[in-house]
């Protein structure tokens, strides 16, 4: 049997905050400055999602930096107003443009999902609609949000979902939920899981409440250009890293391959190495104290569902890649 790579090979590594806001919304940088700020830090990649301002900063690329073309849109609950917005469920929804070539009119007209809260179907006939004019829908910080399974359990079309949320972890120490994500996967969905920043920038970056650099993704594209990276985010070949401090770097994820039923893992040295799965026994490696790991292996019984790779370090910082389930896997 040949060995199965979950990672793609034979790619760049790109590092992407796909949650951002700017001064065309409620952020306090322009996308030129957040450009310069993040790429200090490494980054190659901003989707910028200003609330309900669906914007294309291309004058920003070069060889160097992608801006992808992206908005972030609300749908709140209604009648429930006697607490003001403080207790209000509310779905906070990214779009990111997979060609901004296409659809230039519509897009110029975009609008907010109909105010219907409870009317799922709705909601999920917009995500349609988006869908049609090449977004990739990313359902955002559920747990900020107040949301429950109820909220989330029928929602239909999302390409993936946040499982980090920089700004939330500042915000309520409820930055980091993946719960939310295993349950949506064990509704049935299958969608992808990215760790986001969402930085407004209200602190300068040296203040310890900074809402930048602490949720990433790492995208393998085989070059920096939009139809690349958007190629290679539509196919799920990135994995989230998370340092909550916002300061440090979190555990990258090297390798993932699946050879004989046999999974490998290899990574930056880390405390714990997980495979989480569809129902609660998890594959575990765990570094003796005072050492790390780097790397593990783990037999599959073939009954898992699907399987995710979680790598934890000592500081509480994450690694987390997509689920793949292993009916998909064992048929490519
Ligand atoms: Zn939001
Ligand atoms: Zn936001």
């Amino acid at each position: 049997m040949s060995v199965k790579h979950l990672l793609p090979q034979g790619v760049n590594w790109y590092k992407a905050n796909l949650h951002c806001h700017t001064v065309l919304s409620d952020g306090k940088h322009t996308a030129r400055e957040i450009k310069e700020l993040y790429q200090a830090r490494g980054y190659s990649v901003i989707a910028f999602t200003d609330h309900r301002i669906y914007a294309n900063h291309a004058e920003l690329n070069d060889e160097n930096f992608l801006a992808i073309a992206a908005m972030e849109t609300d749908l709140n609950e209604f009648g429930n107003h006697q607490w003001s917005f403080d207790r209000i469920r509310t779905y906070h929804i990214n779009w990111f443009d997979t060609d901004p070539n296409l659809y230039k009119e519509e897009k110029a007209h975009l609008t907010q999902p109909e105010k219907r809260y409870h009317d799922i179907e709705s909601l999920n006939g917009y995500v349609e609609k988006m869908a049609g004019l090449g977004f990739l829908a990313c359902y955002n910080h559920p747990y900020w949000s107040l949301q429950n399974y109820e909220d989330y359990k029928d929602l239909r079309g999302f390409w993936g979902m946040e499982i980090y949320n920089h700004g939330c972890e500042l915000d309520g120490l409820y930055g980091y939920h993946p719960q939310a994500y295993d349950e949506m996967l064990r509704s049935g969905q299958r969608l992808f899981a990215v760790a986001t920043d969402d930085n407004h920038n209200s602190c300068p970056p040296e203040d310890a409440l900074c809402d930048s650099f602490g949720g990433a993704v790492m995208i393998g594209a085989r070059e920096l250009t939009c139809p690349a990276v958007m190629e290679a985010l539509k196919n799920g070949h990135f994995y989230s890293t998370i340092s909550p401090d916002g300061r440090s770097e979190g555990p990258r994820i090297e390798e993932i391959t699946l050879e004989d039923g046999r999974l490998s893992v290899r990574c930056t040295p880390a405390d714990k190495i997980y495979i989480k799965t569809m129902g609660r026994s998890c594959h575990r490696a765990a570094a003796a104290p005072g050492t790390t790991i780097s790397q593990a292996q783990f037999t599959l019984t073939g009954k898992e569902g699907y399987i995710r790779v979680a790598v934890q370090d000592a500081h509480g910082r994450h690694a987390d890649s997509n689920a793949y389930f292993l009916d998909e896997l064992l048929s490519r």
